[in-house]
């Protein structure tokens, strides 16, 4: 059952920020394909609902003129997909916004709902870890800028202050330009089911023979989504061959704090880190322009 005891829609920021402080209470919704999920499993008990879908401020993708990409908190998987911006800047996260639920689920569900729930499965979050993307976020004390690794604070958990919303995703273009990508996720089904692993990996290649960068993000590898500092540090200056993915995939495993669940055993998600990074990695290589490697 739907127990709504309350539903406010706001315009503007200003009005959604003023309505949350004077109403701790108010659950904010975008989508609702998690809240209305959750209020039905009886989660969220008696939720008076904030709607921010009206807010325009908050929709959207622009490229800046410095080259900085801006993605509106309320913007749909299906938009994130069809995006012209995206599709020729940051292909990556395409990949990651079709691996998402089915159709439906995608027109309707935002990216901002997505980071928002705090989850590790998040399909857009490893993309964005591996973009260091930044959250805006806006207050009753007013707006402040976090890198997404700190915003995730532990499963289902963000840092997001009292009255706080989200009202936007940066990536900023030494982040993108001159990186291809590539997002594996492995689920039990193609369609409509929730990440045993997300893997994204960025690289960016000198000469197309060395790598200069090599990004590792993973969903469900960790009770928050994770990179691979230790993987990537490996990797860099390293000449593009099956030995240095092979290494690559093995200290990638060495970042994840996997547990085991009824979709699959530690050892089982393990397994996955190591064999889907090379994988990714070597998909990434090729759209870089490097040469296969077998
Ligand atoms: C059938 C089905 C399949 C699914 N498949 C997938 C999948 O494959 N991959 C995947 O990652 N997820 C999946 N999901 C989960 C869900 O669809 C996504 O997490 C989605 O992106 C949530 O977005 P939303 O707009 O619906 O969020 P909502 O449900 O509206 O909100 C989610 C959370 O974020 C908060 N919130 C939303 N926007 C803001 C904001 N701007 N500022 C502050 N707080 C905010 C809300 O208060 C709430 O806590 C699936 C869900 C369903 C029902």
């Amino acid at each position: 059952m739907y127990n709504i005891q309350g539903y406010f829609e706001a315009e503007t920021v200003k009005e959604a920020v003023e309505l949350l402080a004077a109403n701790p209470n108010l659950v904010v919704i975008a989508g609702g394909t998690d809240v209305l999920i959750k209020m039905h499993h009886g989660q969220i008990e008696k939720a008076e609902l904030l709607s921010i879908r009206k807010i325009k401020s908050l929709e959207g993708i622009e490229k800046l003129e410095d080259g900085t990409i801006t993605i509106g908190p309320l913007t749909t998987f299906t938009q994130v997909a069809n995006s012209p911006v995206i599709k020729e800047n940051i292909p990556v996260l395409v990949e990651a916004a079709l691996s998402m639920g089915g159709p439906q689920i995608r027109n309707v569900a935002t990216i901002g709902g997505n980071i928002c729930n705090g989850a590790t499965s998040a399909d857009s979050a490893s993309t964005l870890f591996a973009l260091d993307a930044r959250l805006r976020l806006e207050g009753p004390q007013g707006e402040r800028v976090v890198p997404i690794q700190d915003f995730y604070l532990g499963p289902g958990k963000v840092d997001l202050k009292p009255a706080e919303l989200l009202t936007g995703i940066l990536i900023f273009p030494e982040n993108y330009q001159g990186y291809a990508g590539h997002y594996i996720k492995f689920s039990m089904r193609k369609a409509m089911d929730i990440a045993t692993l997300g893997v994204a990996v960025l690289c960016k290649l000198k000469e197309g023979r060395l790598f200069e960068d090599v990004r590792i993000g993973l969903g469900v590898a960790a009770p928050t989504p994770i990179r691979c500092p230790e993987a990537e540090a490996f990797a860099r200056g390293k000449d593009v061959s099956r030995e240095t993915i092979a290494e690559i995939g093995k200290l990638a495993v060495k970042a994840t704090r996997a547990r085991t669940s009824w979709r699959a055993s530690k050892e089982y998600r393990e397994h996955l880190v190591e064999e889907l990074t090379q994988r990714a990695l070597k998909a990434a290589v090729l759209k870089a322009g490097g040469g296969e490697v077998a």
